[in-house]
């Protein structure tokens, strides 16, 4: 086959996400969950898979799935069975694992223009611990398993195939990680793995309907990593297809240290999980006064957040940035509160994103430091009234990050003030235009270009505090333009 250097192909990404539920007990029996306790001290003869254990479904768990459910809009079963998956794996002592085949709990649904495909529950694996070569026994190395996580309640949430890039994927991943977290159903940390992301990834050429084979890169631990996973993955299709060559279905792992991809399963290899419907557990269904408690314990979610964010006129990356991180988007509204009515908003929210955001650390909460809200919602206020220039705000601003206080008493001190009006302006401008003899001719004959120069010079002459439109208004008037 010959090489096609001028197609063009694109990317088609699905992706799976696995959700640990914070409920109390263990998706099928009394067991607490267990975070950092000794090994297997959280454990029954359900859990553990012993013979004739028979399991009963979580109530919470079955309520987080329908709250999940109904913030990502999916149609939710009247009626749902569980299903037994079989494997055999060491962490999974039952032989099979609880989940939900043809008839899960949510199908459909939408989240940041990416559609689900369903939502269904199931139970986790324990955790298999490989101790390698430092860890012997007898003189051997060896894999231990603590059986503290095996039961978890998990939520898996799957999309459709309607992904297009890397980042498309993060900023999907993104707006479900702030979306779960808001409906407090999980911890949704990826490095303790109570979020953990699978991501199907084929390529075809632009114009193709027809999906391309594809790979399945596992468990990702962290977004910027999933990320550079799917490019390398995108990239190394990308190179087959090009050379010749076919793309293998096949389940690999990104190693985000060297970026190598390698394989962990062929298609050849891959489980015949024989599913079949679970005979120990009864349909899960679904009553009116239990999706009313779900819809009761709905929060204000961060897509709608955004949307009454760029409703007030923010622009939308910056209501997006305040509302996915909830706690920018509620120092905003103490801000907005404190501004009282007719407030601009927008100046509120560029100056807490463009300027007091950057000022502090990247993850750190404004609230935890000096500048207070209603601090931020008084120098906007000032800017507005002319008692401060946008430069002198700024400089008020660094002064409030260093050490707190009161806006107006810093501009005060620290003789930050506007220097505006004719009185205060035009011997200024009168000296900048007597400096530069040669720009005052240039702008008297109609060449305004060099009209930065005097506005350079008054603002320096200034120390920022005057305004640029009004210096160019007094230019003018004194050249009589
Ligand atoms: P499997 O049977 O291999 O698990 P599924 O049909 O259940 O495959 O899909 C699993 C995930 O893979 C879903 O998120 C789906 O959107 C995605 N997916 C399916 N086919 C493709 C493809 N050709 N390219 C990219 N993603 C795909
Ligand atoms: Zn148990
Ligand atoms: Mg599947």
């Amino acid at each position: 086959m010959s090489t096609q250097p001028s197609v063009r192909y694109e990317p088609v990404i699905g992706l799976e996400i696995h959700v640990q539920l914070k409920t109390r007990t263990k998706m099928f029996c009394g067991c607490e969950l267990g975070f950092g306790e000794p090994p297997n001290t959280r454990t029954c003869p359900v859990c553990l898979g012993l013979p004739g254990a028979l399991p009963v479904a979580n109530a919470e768990a079955i309520h987080l799935g329908l709250m999940i459910g109904l913030a990502l809009g999916c149609d939710l079963a009247p009626r749902s069975i569980f299903h037994r998956k079989n494997y055999f794996y060491p962490d999974l002592p039952k032989g099979y694992q609880i989940s939900q085949y043809d008839q899960p709990l949510c199908s459909g649904g939408e989240l940041g223009g990416v559609r689900i495909t369903r939502v269904h529950l199931e139970d986790d694996a324990a955790k298999t611990i490989h101790a390698g070569s430092s860890g012997r026994i007898h003189g051997s190395s060896h894999s231990v398993v603590d059986f503290n996580r095996g039961g978890t309640p998990l939520a898996e949430i799957v999309t459709e195939p309607d992904v297009e890039s890397a980042e498309q994927a993060g900023e999907f991943l993104r707006l479900l990680r702030t979306t779960l977290k808001a409906l407090g159903v999980s911890d949704v940390d990826m490095s303790q793995g109570s979020l953990r992301c699978d991501a199907n990834i084929s390529i075809r050429p632009v114009g193709q309907t027809e999906l391309g084979t594809k790979t399945e890169l596992k468990n990702m631990n962290s977004f910027r990593f999933i990320e550079q996973g799917i490019r390398a993955e995108i990239a190394r299709q990308e190179a087959l297809l090009r050379a010749g060559e076919t793309v293998e279905q096949e389940t690999l792992h990104f190693d985000p240290q060297t970026g190598a991809l390698t394989s962990m399963r062929s298609k050849e290899e891959a489980h015949d999980y024989r599913y079949f419907p679970e005979p120990d557990l009864t349909p899960i269904t679904i009553t009116p006064e239990m999706l009313e408690r779900a819809r009761a314990a709905l929060p204000e979610l961060p897509a709608a957040r955004a949307e009454r964010f760029e409703a007030l006129g923010l622009h939308p990356d910056t209501a997006k940035l305040l509302a996915w991180r909830p706690e920018l988007g509620d120092y905003f509204e103490e801000a907005v509160a404190a501004a009282g009515d007719g407030a601009d908003v927008v100046a509120i929210a560029n100056l807490l994103a463009n300027e007091l955001l950057q000022r502090l650390d990247a993850e750190a909460d404004p609230a935890d430091s000096k500048v207070t809200a209603p601090a931020l919602a008084q120098l906007v206020g000032l800017v507005a009234a002319k008692a401060v220039t946008g430069a002198g705000a700024k400089q008020v601003l660094d002064v409030l990050v260093a050490q707190g206080g009161d806006p107006a008493a810093i501009v005060e001190a620290q003789g930050l003030g506007a220097v505006g009006g004719e009185d205060a302006l035009v011997p200024v401008v009168q000296a900048a235009l007597a400096a530069n003899p040669d720009i005052a001719e240039r702008l008297k004959g109609g060449d305004m270009k060099p009209m930065g120069v005097i506005i350079g010079f008054v603002m320096k002459e200034t120390k920022g505090r005057a305004d640029g439109k009004e210096v160019t208004k007094i230019v003018r008037s004194t050249l009589g333009l």
